[in-house]
């Protein structure tokens, strides 16, 4: 089977207008919370986490998933610290969607033993990182250690997009997720407004033969 997700970090305002785009075209995907920030500001930009009581209405239909509680280095903690802020996190998130959360982002891509380990005692499903070598569109051989397909603004998205939409399906599961962080539609590194977001989304849309899910549903569909 072929899984296209998307995956969006920090539990931010403009969520809201990702995943109104989203809904037009269809597609489905996870969005990864801090906990320990919904609801605060940050004044050096236009980002605003998402207030807890609004969390479950935004995100209905959609999969959330731990992104550390404050968003935490987990290079620089100890061990005890990572597990304890990593179980908040999870306990937290798990009561107000009233599910159990069963993914997580490493903030900042940090992914270290400590939060591995937990991670793994815990059986959550599937972990994410940014950075290191793309998995493409294979699924990892430790999903705990996941790099993404691409950022959703990385300049080859397009052909990347294509190769996906044109693979045959083999005997072997394939996963596209694309990640990124929904501020990026009004500024960043390398902003992608709405209408360039729109035409990925179009790219991708519809096709049949590809599965569109959220990251859980992915995980969970390729092990079946
Ligand atoms: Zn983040």
């Amino acid at each position: 089977m072929k899984f296209f997700t998307l995956s969006f970090d920090d539990g931010i305002e403009q969520d809201k207008r990702l995943i109104n785009l989203m809904k037009r075209y269809g597609l489905s995907g996870t969005f990864n919370l801090n906990s320990g920030l919904l609801g605060k500001r940050h004044d050096f930009a236009n980002i605003s986490h998402i207030p807890k009581d609004e969390v479950p209405e935004v995100y209905a239909g959609f999969e959330v998933a731990s992104h550390g509680f404050k968003h935490e280095m987990y290079q620089f903690m100890s061990g005890n610290k990572t597990r304890e802020t990593l179980s908040q996190d999870f306990q937290e998130l798990s009561s107000i969607m009233g599910y159990k959360i069963k993914g997580h982002a490493y903030p900042y891509g940090m992914q270290t033993k400590a939060a591995e380990s937990y991670l793994k005692s815990q059986n959550v499903l599937y972990a994410r990182k940014v950075s290191g070598k793309s998995e493409l569109f294979r699924f990892p051989e430790n999903p705990l250690s996941y790099v993404p397909t691409c950022w959703f603004n990385a300049k080859n998205v397009m052909e990347l997009l294509d190769q996906f939409i044109k693979a045959e399906p083999s005997s072997e599961n394939m996963l596209f997720m694309m990640w990124g962080h929904s501020y990026e539609m009004d500024m960043g590194f390398r902003p992608c407004p709405e209408p360039q977001l729109e035409r990925i989304f179009s790219k991708i849309a519809g096709k049949p033969g590809i599965t569109y899910c959220t990251n859980k549903e992915a995980f969970e569909g390729a092990s079946n």
